[in-house]
């Protein structure tokens, strides 16, 4: 392994998946989490996982599962975990008040050039950073799960991140082969989660009012849009299906807006208001099938991967 050094703060599914990404690429990894045996788990877990992906012929990078294994280990205090780290990856629990906790512990012991960066799905990086000393090397880096399936990661600046922290960000998702989107500032939900609930709101909205079943609405994306979008985005998809954007503006914008103003408000988000749904999706996958029904999401993810990674 080279002698970067790259710290993985917090050991849950998230910090070990980026352990492994950046050990595909020879980083010094080094684990630390709250509780020490979760560590040890985490090890033992990463090295199951790449001797599986060695197997089948998905491990990334040219080291084999030893040699990254290798890279990985276990630091025994936060301290021993980011000194001298190039860049750091923060992925405790998502709750504000641990958030601005940890990153106060990071701030405390990180050197001046170390990225500072959290994976939180949701919290914009100035509600847990605005009173740090390195407040400028701090940014978001939110993931896909899983991570070493779906390289799709937002990289969200907060207002006083230095162009140096953005730009050595993404060169490092790249490096180990994510693929960075680059917010010219924050807002609340980033960009991914802003399109699902655009999604999920007009999906629940059809559900409630019967328009459609539970069951069709997920046909129309899985059996429908979504073979597109595995390839391609939706502002691609429109350019392509007229002749370019000016031709499809011209053609679909009035319909689009007069559709448009016909959806209904946000729904309540809430059990009561939700109990069409929650009987439909109980019967479309009962809650103790739901186990085996995420291996058979997993394994159709990563033959999509494959298939990605070939074509
Ligand atoms: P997780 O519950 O699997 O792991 C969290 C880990 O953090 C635990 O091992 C816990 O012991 C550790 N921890 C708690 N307090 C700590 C502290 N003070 N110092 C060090 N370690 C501490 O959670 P996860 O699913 O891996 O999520 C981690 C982060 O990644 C969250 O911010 C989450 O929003 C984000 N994220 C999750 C997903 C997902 O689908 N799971 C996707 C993208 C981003």
């Amino acid at each position: 392994s080279r002698n970067e050094i790259v710290g993985i703060v917090g050991s849950g599914f998230i910090g070990q998946s980026w352990a492994m990404l950046f050990a595909s690429v020879g980083y010094k990894v080094h684990i630390y989490d709250v509780k020490a045996e979760q560590v040890s788990s985490a090890l033992t877990n990463i090295k199951k996982q790449l001797h599986i992906l060695e197997n089948s012929g998905m491990l990334r990078g040219t080291l084999t599962a030893e040699q990254q294994f290798q890279c990985i280990s276990a630091a025994a205090s936060l301290k021993d975990c980011i000194k001298g780290a190039k860049y750091v990856q923060e992925s405790v629990f998502e709750d504000l008040e641990l958030k601005r906790k940890v990153f106060h512990e990071i701030d405390e012991v990180a050197d001046a050039h170390t990225v500072l960066a959290s994976s939180t799905s949701c919290i914009v990086p100035s509600k847990f950073t605005a009173d740090l000393t390195h407040r400028e090397n701090c940014i978001v880096a939110h993931p896909v799960n899983p991570p070493y399936y779906v390289p799709m990661v937002e990289v969200v600046p907060a207002p006083w991140t230095s162009k140096e922290v953005v730009t050595r960000t993404q060169a490092m998702m790249k490096e180990i082969g994510q693929s960075p989107v680059m917010f010219s500032r924050e807002q609340p939900g980033f960009g991914l989660n802003r399109v699902q609930y655009a999604i999920l709101n007009e999906c629940n909205n059809m559900v409630k009012s019967g328009i459609l079943s539970a069951e069709d609405v997920d046909i129309l994306m899985k059996d429908g849009l979504g073979y597109r979008y595995a390839w391609m985005g939706p502002l691609e998809t429109a350019h392509l299906n007229a002749n370019g954007m000016e031709d499809y503006l011209n053609r679909y914008g009035p319909t689009m807006v007069s559709v448009s103003k016909d959806f209904a408000p946000v729904p309540l988000w809430t059990v009561p208001e939700s109990q069409s749904l929650l009987s439909q999706m109980e019967q479309m996958v009962p809650e103790d099938k739901l186990p085996e029904r995420r291996e058979w999401r997993d394994a159709r993810l990563i033959a999509l991967a494959k298939l990605k990674k070939e074509m």
